[in-house]
């Protein structure tokens, strides 16, 4: 080993929250972990709705309890169907006291969530952070070796690819994706409103998408405004007065007045699947491994259940003697991951398109999958379990 090369058991690529989770949870098991990840500073003002599982197990790393302050709970999440269309669904109302939880989980911004993980990674003796990007990534047939982009060579025997959506990575493994642009954007910002939120989510379903109102603390709420890509551009270059009425008009002003806080985003739109989760020594977590739109909130709560099963297939392995990137392994956590990353990635294609869809047949099977929902509580107490973790995964 010269100056310039140092050994790892695993490196992970990539300081998002998926990243930084994974390298957490990775040295927690005993690992000796590299993160290799650009210390910028956050630049969206994107929150993320964390469901129960995703926050267990922050509470689990010790991340939770230093950012738990800056979250909402969500306790009834509302579904209203404004596409007004001849054939409307029901309003589906699910309450988290239905399924006897406190919350479902909770809301924060992901400035505060990373700011807390990034806290304490910054703690973990056996977790060493590179604040550089990989330059070059080459798996071999007994490590993978990770070249930086100030020359440092950092050698493992498993790579963690949490590097994104375009992610170096995968490449790296050679594992191809499947994408699908759905030429829609998601348009973020944050409101304050008049009127309390009451720990409500309201998600209103339009013919272009749906336009989400997530609680934060006090009378505030972040928005997801789904449409199609030109509307989001329209809406996204409205003056601050503009977008505050519009959106106190398609929120039917059930926050009273609002006023939007300075800063928005625009997201393109897209479903991404590898064929892949892991290959070559490279497993990969968080959007690297799946891009979903923002419906029903899934995006980070998969990734925080991609690397919690990263760390305990690997910690397990290496706790036996085995090597954490061997073909193996990396075949239980691809297995550990395709059923529920599939099931999902499905589930909201579906509930995506049938909005979208014009055909009355479509709209009338919609509005009897609602019907079902509003009308019918076993289905609607499985559909509230399901949307929290998978439940074959669950540990009651
Ligand atoms: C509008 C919107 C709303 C959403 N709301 C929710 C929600 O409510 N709940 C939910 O669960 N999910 C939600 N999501 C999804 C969630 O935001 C994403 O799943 C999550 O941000 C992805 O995190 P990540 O760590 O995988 O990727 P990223 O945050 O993209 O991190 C990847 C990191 O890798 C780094 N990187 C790239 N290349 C290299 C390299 N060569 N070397 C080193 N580092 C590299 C990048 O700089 C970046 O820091 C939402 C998404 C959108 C678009």
């Amino acid at each position: 080993m010269n100056n310039a090369s140092q050994i790892y058991d695993i490196v992970v690529i990539g300081g998002g929250p998926a990243g930084l989770t994974a390298a957490i949870a990775l040295a927690g098991t005993g690992a000796r972990v590299a993160l290799l990840a650009r210390r910028t500073p956050y630049t969206d003002n994107r929150t993320t709705a964390l469901l129960g599982a995703s926050v267990d197990l922050l509470e689990r790393l010790d991340v939770w309890p230093r950012c738990r302050d800056k979250a909402a709970a969500l306790r009834t999440m509302r579904l209203v169907d404004d596409t007004g269309r001849l054939i409307r669904s029901p309003e589906v109302r699910f309450s988290s006291q239905e399924i006897g939880l406190e919350q479902f989980g909770y809301n924060i911004d992901n400035r505060s969530l990373i700011a807390s993980l990034e806290e304490r990674a910054a703690e973990l003796p056996n977790l060493t952070r590179h604040d550089d990007e990989a330059a070059a990534i080459a798996p071999g047939d007994a490590e993978v070796t990770v070249r930086t982009g100030q020359g440092v060579v950092l050698t493992a025997r498993l790579a963690v690819g949490a590097d994104g959506r375009q992610s170096p990575s995968r490449t790296a493994a050679g594992i191809e994706i499947v994408r699908r642009d759905l030429h829609q954007s998601a348009l973020t910002f944050n409101i304050a409103h008049s009127h309390p939120h009451n720990n409500i989510s309201t998600e209103f379903h339009t013919p272009h998408g749906p336009c989400v109102l997530v609680p934060l603390p006090g009378n505030r709420c972040s928005v997801v405004w789904v449409q199609a890509t030109k509307e989001a551009e329209r809406l996204m270059a409205l003056s601050d007065d503009e977008l505050s009425d519009a959106t106190e008009k398609q929120s039917h002003s059930i926050l009273g007045r609002i006023r939007i806080e300075p800063g928005r985003n625009l997201f393109p739109l897209t479903i991404e699947s590898p064929k892949e989760f892991a290959s070559h020594r490279v497993a990969l977590v968080g959007e690297s491994a799946h891009v979903l739109p923002p419906i029903g909130a899934q995006g980070l709560n998969m990734g925080l259940r991609d690397a919690a099963d990263i760390a305990d297939i690997a910690g397990t392995a290496m706790s036996q003697g085995e090597d954490p990137g061997a073909p193996q392994v990396l075949a239980r956590y691809q297995s550990a991951r395709r059923a529920d990353v599939a099931s999902r990635t499905i589930a909201i294609d579906i509930a995506n398109r049938s909005l979208l869809n014009d055909f009355l047949a479509v709209q009338s099977l919609r509005a009897a999958g609602m019907h079902l929902l509003s009308s019918f509580g076993p289905l609607r107490r499985l559909a509230m379990r399901e949307g929290l973790a998978p439940t074959w995964k669950r540990v009651s």
